[in-house]
């Protein structure tokens, strides 16, 4: 099973991909929890990547891409995987669309995690003011950045799968919870059809 969890930063992707994970025993890969363990690691990728990170910029596709399909190939993620925070651009969906139709693979369900610019400033100044060691790319200036990427570049990832009918919207206004019983409920239904 391939789900990929789409939002704006703030929206909850991680939590639903960590519950989705644990309900269908299937990894989860979050291409910024890669990038920045490699940064806290000061791997050649976090040198690679945190020029981007640090300025709430987009790394460069083939960087992510890379990174991508060598997980695609390790032996833990054989049985499916959720994927949270890819693919961020019309490029990275296309790559990684060519990639799964010469895996004989197929993305089943792309969810969409709905939230207001304004419910998004909110959570991230409480996850801000929470956290004791403050992500590095979490400040008002960098966030508002990458809100604003986002805004520009998920619009073609979600209408390339549109066209796919691979979309579910789901309010991420609602709770945590709700909004787990609504994907898995949608999951479930696919599942079944
Ligand atoms: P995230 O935790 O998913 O918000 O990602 C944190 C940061 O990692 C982003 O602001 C980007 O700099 C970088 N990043 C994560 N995923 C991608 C991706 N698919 N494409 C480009 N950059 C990414």
């Amino acid at each position: 099973m391939i789900i990929v969890l789409m939002g704006p930063p703030g929206a909850g992707k991680g939590t639903q991909a960590a519950h989705l994970s644990k309900h269908f025993n299937i990894p989860h890969l979050s291409t910024g929890d890669v990038f920045r363990n490699a940064m806290a690691n000061e791997s050649t990728l976090g040198e690679k990547v945190k020029f981007y990170i640090n300025k709430g910029e987009l790394a460069p596709d083939q960087v992510v891409i890379d990174i991508v399909l060598q997980k695609l190939d390790q032996k833990v993620f054989s049985k499916g995987l959720v994927l949270d925070g890819f693919p961020r651009t019309l490029s990275q969906a296309e790559m990684f669309d060519g990639e799964l139709v010469r895996k004989k693979l197929a993305i089943d369900l792309v969810l969409n995690l709905v939230v207001s610019e304004q419910e998004l400033y909110k959570r991230i100044e409480k996850r801000a003011n929470e956290n004791v060691t403050r992500r590095s790319d979490d400040n008002d200036k960098i966030l508002k950045n990458r809100i604003e990427i986002y805004n520009r570049q998920a619009r073609a990832v979600i209408d390339f799968y549109r066209k796919k009918d691979l979309v579910f919207d789901v309010d991420g206004a609602q709770t945590a919870n709700l909004v787990l019983t609504t994907i898995l409920n949608k999951l479930n239904l696919r599942i079944i059809c």
